[in-house]
């Protein structure tokens, strides 16, 4: 039997997603660390700035609260409200008020019913339910029972947890191309500041790309083990 999950050669396949996975956590935290320090020109906090662009585009019944955790920064669509994590909603950098409008921007979307948005709130139950079952019956089809069918099941339902995280990805660029585009056009941010937001928000950006690669490649290595186990017998 093999000894998981690493010892056995499909575990290389995780390699390239995983150095890539590590990069961009370094990145978005040295970006942050960056930019979370210069202060923007407008001298607004996270939540005032959210607050202004929330109730230009018509929320104003969106409520601002104050979340713990870093980078915990999320819109929770069953309660209408923007959860800003302390160093953004007091926060006056360029980075802290990209983030709260990149927030706010997610708040847009739900009000717009934008399509990706929609789509991925729908796959959510399922994805959740399955990224949790995925690997425990994948792996008891592996060892004990590889024609039962567990382990096609397992695939199957790693592969709507993958897709959730692909629709995730438009989603999310989205949001900072709409906070991008208030913070600019409202005149929150200068010419000359709207690079860095940018760099921030890309940084964020790019774990999901990161998170998303990982799956695909776990989705991969599944299926060769899947495949490796059944020539077997
Ligand atoms: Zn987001």
């Amino acid at each position: 039997m093999f000894l998981y999950p690493f010892t056995d050669i499909t575990f290389f396949v995780l390699l390239p997603a995983l150095i890539f996975a590590l990069y961009a956590q370094s990145h978005v935290n040295t970006t942050f660390n960056r930019y979370l320090r210069q202060p923007a020109r407008i001298g607004w906090n996270g939540a005032q700035v959210a607050r202004a662009l929330l109730d230009k585009s018509g929320l104003s019944q969106v409520q601002i609260k104050m979340t713990r955790g870093r980078l915990g920064d999320h819109y929770d669509p069953t309660t209408k409200s923007l959860n800003l994590s302390p160093e953004v909603y007091n926060g006056t950098s360029v980075a802290a008020i990209g983030v709260a409008a990149h927030e706010t921007g997610h708040a847009v979307q739900h009000a717009q019913a934008y399509a990706p948005l929609s789509f991925r709130n729908s796959l959510y139950p399922v994805a959740s339910f399955g990224s949790t079952l995925a690997f425990p019956l994948f792996f008891l089809g592996l060892v004990f029972s590889p024609n039962s069918g567990l382990m096609d099941i397992g695939i199957w339902l790693f592969s709507f947890a993958l897709l959730f995280q692909l629709v995730t990805l438009p989603v999310e660029y989205n949001a900072s191309s709409r906070a991008l585009r208030l913070l600019t056009s409202e005149g929150y941010i200068t010419s000359d500041e709207a690079p860095k937001t940018k760099a921030v928000l890309s940084a964020a950006a790019l774990t999901y790309v990161a998170a998303a690669a990982m799956s695909a490649m776990q989705l991969v290595r599944l299926l060769l083990l899947r495949n490796m186990r059944r020539d077997r017998n």
